[in-house]
């Protein structure tokens, strides 16, 4: 297992081991690992020659600083998670001035409008962010393939996109969600929630299967309304959306069609723990 922490040794290390026959997988993450990571790993690992994961924290998709300053932070333990898959990952945990090298700012970015929907309009600035990391990282790691989570499905379209608009040379791969045994999405932030919130948490998934059902015959406003009441009965949870949308342009649906792919995504508070999830429609 090798772990660089800066990107100039990452580099020559990929130098002197990649060929015009290699290939790389790439796994970027924010670490605290859980199984939804290491079947990314094992994908990547299964598909290429070599595998890189990054574990980096990266300040620039984050709004909310108290979200940021609470990210769990657990390089240790993550590194001997990924032990448990395979020795031969490599990986990059870079600082913060190895990454923006003093200037902790973001590019600009335009996704075709799909980053003004869901979390982008209430995580301002979030996709510049995501759009700004994981450019850099591509440029850094140059993978052949890159596997990201459909947890974040709308982040798993934009960074399509990205490689679209910047002609970036990788295949980018989405996998599905990783679920605990109750139902709730793993997450990085599931870790903050305690037994019991963790427990009631799997309302959000349920709901979500429910809304699914509710889809074959009824309305989207109905569905929505459904899920409405039924977080506003739920004491220490706040909804902050729900929407139901096109998969492949986001916008939410006005009226169903039968060609079309849609899915529903939700965001939603527990106390000051700020979950997502989604499930797809079809
Ligand atoms: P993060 O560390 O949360 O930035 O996530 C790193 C990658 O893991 C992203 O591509 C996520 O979509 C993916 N991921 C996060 N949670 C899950 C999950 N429960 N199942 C599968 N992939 C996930």
């Amino acid at each position: 297992m090798v772990i660089f922490e800066r990107q100039s040794d990452l580099k020559s290390h990929l130098e002197s081991i990649v060929t015009a026959k290699t290939t790389v997988g790439f796994v970027p993450t924010m670490g605290a690992l859980h199984a939804g990571h290491l079947s990314l790993i094992e994908q990547s690992l299964t598909d290429n020659d070599i595998t890189v994961m990054s574990i980096f924290v990266n300040p620039t998709q984050f709004n909310n600083p108290d979200d940021l300053k609470k990210y769990p932070r657990t390089l240790e333990k993550d590194v001997e998670k990924i032990k448990t898959v395979s020795d031969a990952v490599i990986i990059y945990a870079p600082t913060v001035d190895d990454i923006y090298n003093g200037k902790t700012e973001s590019e600009s970015f335009n996704f075709d409008g799909l980053e003004n929907q869901m979390e982008g309009r209430h995580r301002p600035g979030h996709f510049d962010g995501v759009g700004t990391i994981v450019k850099r990282l591509f440029e850094i790691v140059k993978p052949t393939n890159s596997y990201f989570g459909e947890k974040d499905f709308q982040q798993l379209q934009i960074v399509k996109k990205l490689v679209s608009k910047y002609q970036i040379p990788v295949r980018i791969i989405g996998r599905p969600i990783f679920r605990e045994p109750n139902g709730l999405a793993m997450s990085s932030r599931n870790e903050r929630l305690t037994p019991e919130e963790k427990q009631k948490a799997a309302v959000i998934f349920s709901t979500l299967q429910h809304a699914k059902k509710m889809f074959g015959t009824k309305s989207v406003n109905e569905v929505a309304k459904y899920v409405d009441k039924l977080f506003q009965k739920q004491k220490d949870f706040k909804l902050e959306y729900f929407e139901i949308a096109d998969e492949s342009t986001l916008l939410p649906i006005i009226r169903k069609s039968k060609n079309k792919k849609y899915r529903a995504f939700i965001a939603v508070f527990v106390n000051d723990i700020r979950l997502i999830d989604t499930i797809s429609f079809n």
